[in-house]
């Protein structure tokens, strides 16, 4: 079953006074199956936080549709995305600058549960410490602030948060880019066991085609907002047919001793 699909997606954005408008996304399809991770990767400023953003309903839409659970969701209303945020969840790159700092990790863990769920206080602090657990943190951790975490810690928190309510997909924008070789290995291993109990699907944006290999069982190559070529993983690689694909799997870089215990 197809639980996203993104059609002919326009986004365009406005460059100011007699500038003409910005195709940042131009006629992109997607498609992503339940329980599936599809792999957006390309070049900085290609447009996948674009695209990323507006399956989010972070970017306007300007033409084409995103369906979600077989309802277009491309002009869905505030209320509807608050609805739509039960089964709809992101993990950015910077948890930095998406936690917030005066929260403890118990409160920011909870929030989506109250928002989505009508728990009492001690069944939303099992389910806190239960997922903290899960993500390979401590019961105690809940009543610190993200100042006390590592990169890696923090990254751990934000998938947390992501899968407290269990969203039918998660979208991955540079999830991972900001850590060193080992901690990345760690969480990326960390969301394909988390995937293999949950089974939501993983819209997983990555500049790092090395990355996006290990996550996907197909590619999307995006290239100044347009797509330059699909496939699976293994065709991908095996075979690039486009010149700027064919540069990106020449670009990756030949696995070292840390890249190479992510692959299973
Ligand atoms: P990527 O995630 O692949 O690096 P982005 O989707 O962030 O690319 O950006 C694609 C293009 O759209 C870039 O040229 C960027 O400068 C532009 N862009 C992104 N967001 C906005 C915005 N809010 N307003 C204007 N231009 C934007
Ligand atoms: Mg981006």
């Amino acid at each position: 079953m197809t639980l996203l699909e993104v059609s002919g997606l326009r986004v365009t954005y406005p460059q100011g006074f007699r500038r003409p408008d910005f195709n940042a996304v131009n006629g992109v399809d997607l498609e992503i199956g339940e329980g599936e991770t599809i792999g957006l990767v390309g070049e900085s400023g290609s447009g996948k936080s674009t695209i990323g953003n507006a399956v989010l309903g972070l970017a306007p839409v300007s033409g084409g549709s995103i369906r979600f659970d077989g309802k277009d969701i491309s002009k869905a209303k505030p209320r509807q995305r608050r609805l739509l945020s039960e089964h709809m969840q992101v993990v950015f790159q910077d948890p930095y600058g998406s936690l917030n700092p005066s929260r403890t990790i118990g409160q920011t863990l909870a929030e989506p549960l109250r928002v989505h769920r009508d728990l009492s206080p001690t069944a939303t602090r099992s389910e806190v410490s239960a997922m903290l657990e899960r993500v390979g943190l401590r019961d105690s951790d809940a009543q610190r602030y993200p100042a006390a975490f590592s990169g890696g810690q923090r990254q751990r928190i934000a998938v947390a948060r992501a899968l407290m309510v269990r969203p039918k997909l998660v979208v991955c924008d540079e999830a991972v880019s900001a850590l060193d070789l080992s901690t990345q290995a760690q969480v990326l291993n960390l969301l394909k066991d988390l995937q293999a109990e949950m089974g939501m699907s993983i819209l997983f944006i990555s500049h790092d085609l090395a990355v996006v290999r290990y996550m996907s069982s197909r590619i999307v190559v995006l290239y100044r907002g347009e797509v330059m070529e699909r496939g699976t993983t293994r065709d991908i690689y095996a075979s690039p047919t486009h010149p700027y694909t064919q540069k990106l799997v020449a670009a990756a870089p030949i696995p070292d001793p840390d890249r190479r215990t992510m692959q299973t």
